[in-house]
């Protein structure tokens, strides 16, 4: 009766995961890079940090980055990110912008 759900809940792993990190996800408002707050907070940004101090501020975190990225995600290259090994929306996603 269960046979072969192990591929659907594997599926959903990876969604609430993908969730999970859109959730999270924060844009630099100084170079659009994108992490986890979790990971500004803790290594700040690879790029700003010495103008922003995000390193260990939370304040500044919050400050500094945003969470309304739409249609950032749209222009990171899907063959070199994370998000590749979802064809599906890696596909969706690879739409020119010109
Ligand atoms: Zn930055």
């Amino acid at each position: 009766m269960v046979h072969g759900t192990s591929n659907n809940n594997a599926k959903i792993d990876d969604f609430n995961n993908l969730a999970k990190y859109f959730r999270q996800a924060r844009a630099c408002l100084g170079c659009s890079q994108i992490k986890t707050f979790d990971q500004f907070e803790f290594d700040g940004c690879d790029n700003c940090d010495e103008f922003l101090h995000m390193k260990n501020s939370r304040d500044n975190v919050y400050n500094c980055t945003s969470s309304n990225f739409d249609g950032m995600i749209a222009l990171m290259d899907p063959k070199d990110s994370w998000v590749a090994k979802w064809q599906r929306i890696s596909e969706y996603l690879y739409i020119p912008t010109y």
